[in-house]
């Protein structure tokens, strides 16, 4: 049988045909009924934000969040490459301007000390990404923000659940996105959020996820469609039941790895920031050529020989991909491109038998 780098959460099908009952009753499919209510009254108190705004997807979420700032056109976002491509292009395809910042070397989040070399007078944003669950450092952040009047909105697609010091991840910046994507730790099937503590964002980023309609005449701002149903929200419902289980049977994963992982030479294990608590997102490991004796690509073919499916994520590095590099000036990033060659994300989700992370350790090992 095949492994996955990941496996989508589910809920039994009676258990979703049950929450699903009174949409069919009501006849209120979309459009922030009852259902999507009642999923972001519990979202807003299992994640432990002032609140919450759903989306479709975290995509939209992160480009909607950026336009409820107003930021002139051409200005300049500093943020990271080392993240999946969403959040450059969000950036992007607002009329922003990426600025690429490196990342530390040990739990790949933005090198909060390469931000201030950065800033120019077009800079208006920081866009910083909780790369695997692991946190930025968001007290430095928060201070050179303040420091120079910059917006903060986190990418947290990664961070659902995740704590800091007992506050959740949302608390932090302006803005924190949340994706609800299949491939993540909870999920609506697509769908994602952005949770920030001042009330002024709440009615425009209603409004923005629904055309910009203010009211039935009355078109405030150029929106577009980015409202999360009333089948996903139900989905959600159920998938929150059983989060914090599928979680720690995550942390189990991630112990075995830890521990038959963790003694290679030439294999390097993401460091968590202290005072975090994770959420077992991802099981990146660092292949150390030199010392491992064999690089990660190498490794990755190994896996995929045996019918075990890594991911090399995130590779390429987004100042690294065509549709940047060739098209405007980017930072050189020397970690974060060393990074992206290097790292090699491993199977991990709660189903994931733990004679299968013994099976894929091995091969991982290849004798070593
Ligand atoms: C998944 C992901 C996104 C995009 O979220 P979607 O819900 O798939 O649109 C953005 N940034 C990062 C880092 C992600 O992992």
């Amino acid at each position: 049988m095949s492994t996955f780098v990941t496996q989508s959460s589910l809920p039994s099908l009676e258990e979703y045909m049950e929450e699903i009952r009174p949409i069919f009753d009501s006849k209120w499919i979309t459009n922030m009924g009852p259902v999507y209510k009642k999923m972001q009254h519990q979202l807003i108190e299992y994640l432990d934000v002032p609140e919450l705004s759903l989306f479709v997807n975290g995509h939209m979420a992160l480009e909607m969040g950026l336009q409820t700032f107003d930021f002139p056109a051409g200005s300049e976002v500093i943020t990271t490459p080392y993240t999946f491509v969403s959040t450059t292009h969000a950036i992007t395809r607002q009329n922003l301007v990426p600025v690429f910042c490196d990342i530390n070397p040990d739990d790949y989040t933005m090198d909060a000390s390469k931000i201030e070399e950065l800033i120019t007078d077009k800079t208006v944003a920081i866009m910083p990404v909780h790369v695997y669950g692991n946190l930025c450092d968001v007290e430095k952040i928060q201070e050179i923000a303040d420091r120079h009047g910059l917006k903060v909105l986190y990418d947290g697609a990664h961070a659902f659940g995740v704590k800091y010091k007992g506050v959740g991840v949302g608390n932090f910046g302006d803005m924190c996105m949340y994706s609800f994507h299949a491939t993540k730790v909870f999920n609506t099937i697509e769908g994602g959020a952005i949770a920030f503590k001042d009330k002024k964002y709440q009615m425009r980023l209603h409004e923005l996820k629904n055309f910009g309609i203010h009211e039935e005449d009355c078109v405030m701002d150029v929106g577009g469609n980015a409202k999360m149903d009333e089948f996903r929200a139900a989905m959600g419902i159920c998938n929150l039941r059983h989060v914090d289980e599928n979680i720690a049977k995550r942390k189990a994963i991630a112990e075995k790895y830890d521990e038959l992982l963790g003694v290679v030479d030439g294999i390097r294990i993401q460091s968590v920031r202290d005072g975090v608590k994770t959420n077992y997102a991802y099981y990146p490991v660092y292949i150390d050529s030199a010392a491992f004796g064999e690089n990660r690509d190498s490794v990755y073919k190994r896996l995929e020989e045996s019918d075990i499916h890594a991911r090399r994520y995130f590779y390429p590095a987004s100042n690294d991909l065509d549709c940047y590099r060739t098209r405007m000036h980017v930072q050189e990033t020397p970690v974060a491109h060393d990074t992206s060659l290097n790292i090699l994300c491993l199977p991990i989700y709660p189903n994931l038998a733990i004679e299968e992370v013994e099976h894929i350790c091995d091969i991982v090992r290849n004798g070593r």
